[in-house]
């Protein structure tokens, strides 16, 4: 393989502790227990009381065997250190693979070569390479850095030229808010995935068949590419709070049938049936994970903002077999 910029190139190794290589890629395809494997993301705590919070639902996650866990990367890098921190002791003090995202937004070339560096010397080798938000606000203008790039297709061929990362990139099941059209959203996941990256997980939905029907289009763009992964993201609300943080995750209103079902679980007194919103939250959920297990997902990716317990109610409820208690909220 061609060394570029540095002429450094991370090359697969054992990762230090845990003895197992960590140049493996997702298990993603085939359980050993036959049933669609799962697997969570965690976003990076911001202080000491948000890390033994996430370490909590790490551990309780621990006893529900997921595929995969993945680390978000907060817009520009600002609490980089941290992040690739815990990404590698995810690594090396567990038992589950982590998948540290990785994002161009506000980072040079070199920057990101050296970040990338960072997780491998981490002992990360799978990376969810994206473009990233623009700090402060999502939906914001986005701003190519001077010296980075414009868009993730040219990210994932610098990781893949770095050496032997497994890589995986972002679908969008209606289509990237910035894009011009459905049709152009589908020919750039292509382009993604023929630049090197084995798989993508979507954006959040409440919509089942925009989840197939993004599936269809890209069988039928390409059926090479189209052959690769799709993983559904899924969050379960657990309040009507959430539902603004949901909608931020989707870039997009939430779909009227599932805001309708959650209103009508507050009640319509002065306060809120917290109670009944998140069992409603947990059952739309589940039906969503339902029909993406019918409809062939390869597997359930679950949003969890460092709280094991919903995801764990959801997995119950489908027959996992998960533990359940006791669990953070
Ligand atoms: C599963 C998942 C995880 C995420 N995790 C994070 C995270 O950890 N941190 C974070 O900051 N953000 C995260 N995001 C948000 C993501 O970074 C934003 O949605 C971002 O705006 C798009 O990223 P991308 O990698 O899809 O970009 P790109 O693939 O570069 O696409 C960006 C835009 O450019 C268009 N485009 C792509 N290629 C071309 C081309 N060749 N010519 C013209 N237009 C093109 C696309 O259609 C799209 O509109 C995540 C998103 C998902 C779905």
């Amino acid at each position: 393989m061609t060394k570029i910029g540095s002429g450094r190139q991370y090359c697969g190794e054992t990762a230090r502790g845990t003895g197992h290589s960590v140049a493996r890629s997702l298990p993603i395809h085939a359980a050993a227990s036959g049933r669609v494997p799962f697997s969570v993301e965690f976003n990076p705590p911001r202080d000491g009381a948000g890390e033994a919070r996430l370490w909590r639902a790490v551990r309780e996650f621990e006893r529900m065997h997921p595929a995969f866990v993945s680390m978000t990367y907060g817009a520009g890098g600002s609490t980089k250190d941290r992040t690739v921190r815990i990404t590698g002791e995810l690594a090396t003090e567990t038992t589950l693979l982590p998948v540290a995202h990785l994002t161009a937004v506000g980072h040079s070339i070199d920057e990101l070569r050296a970040l990338v560096g960072s997780y491998a010397d981490a002992g990360i080798r799978n990376l969810l390479v994206l473009r990233g938000d623009p700090p402060g606000d999502p939906l914001g203008e986005w701003t190519r850095h001077p010296e980075g790039v414009e868009f993730a297709e040219e990210l994932v061929r610098i990781v893949r030229d770095l050496g032997d990362f497994h890589v995986g990139v972002a679908s969008f099941p209606q289509g990237h808010h910035r894009s011009p059209d459905l049709d152009h959203d589908t020919r750039f996941l292509a382009a993604k995935l023929r630049a090197g990256a084995e798989y993508s997980i979507t954006q959040m939905f409440f919509d089942v068949e925009h989840y197939l029907r993004l599936r269809d289009r890209v069988v039928a763009l390409d059926p090479v590419e189209g052959a690769k992964p799709i993983i559904p993201e899924l969050m379960p609300i657990t309040s009507l709070r959430t539902v603004e943080r949901a909608e931020e995750l989707c870039g997009r209103p939430l779909s009227p049938v599932v805001l309708e079902r959650l209103r009508r679980a507050a009640g319509s007194g002065p306060v809120e049936d917290k109670a009944a919103v998140r069992a409603e939250g947990i059952q739309i959920a589940t039906e969503m994970a339902q029909r993406l297990i019918d409809e062939g997902a390869p597997c359930l990716h679950f949003i969890t903002l460092n709280f094991a317990k919903a995801t764990s109610e959801v997995l119950t409820n489908l027959g996992y077999g998960v533990t359940a208690a006791p669990l953070s909220a």
